[in-house]
């Protein structure tokens, strides 16, 4: 018997059935029940695969194992396991790292110079760039000695500067 004549049999397709009724129907690393794939831990010789060296995954874990290992690695179900842990933190930690990095440069403390540069050529500020950087309207006395110092979004104060008037 060769693999895909295997991968036909009637004796694959029952232990496989059977590996998914002992993993409830569901993967066995994220418990989605969509899309799920018997994974072989390893192959032996065909025939004699037991339940214990089948895997139910889902279609994307299975994936994830496969897009590092070919089908011919041998590992226990512990391994597998681990290993897509590994990648989920992984995956995690990469989404998590640009937002924080975000978070630190995207304030600035304003200067008397942001308000010069945003001041129109008559000298004055107008209510729409006034309150992007959280300035009441009409602006109080003081407005802006209270303002110097103060730490703002980035993305505030480049449209307080990009709404000023001419
Ligand atoms: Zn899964
Ligand atoms: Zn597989």
């Amino acid at each position: 018997m060769n693999y895909s004549e295997y991968i036909l049999s009637p004796n694959w397709q029952k232990l496989r059935a059977e590996a998914f009724k002992l993993a409830n129907g569901k993967c066995e690393f994220c418990q989605s029940s969509k899309q799920l794939n018997g994974h072989h831990l390893q192959y032996r010789n065909f025939v004699d695969c037991t339940t214990e060296d089948v895997m139910c995954l889902c279609k994307s874990h299975h994936d994830q194992w496969h897009s590092k290992h070919s089908s011919s690695t041998i590992a226990t179900r512990d391994e597998v396991l681990a290993f897509l842990a590994n990648r989920q933190r992984s995956k995690q930690a990469r989404k998590a790292r640009p937002r924080s990095r975000k978070k630190t440069v995207d304030f600035i403390v304003v200067t008397d110079n942001h308000l010069r540069l945003g001041m129109s050529r008559k000298g004055g500020w107008n209510r729409t760039q006034l309150e992007a950087i959280g300035v009441n309207w009409p602006p109080p006395n003081g407005w802006k000695e209270s303002m110097i110092g103060q730490q703002l979004p980035a993305k505030a104060l480049r449209s307080f500067l990009k709404t000023k008037s001419p």
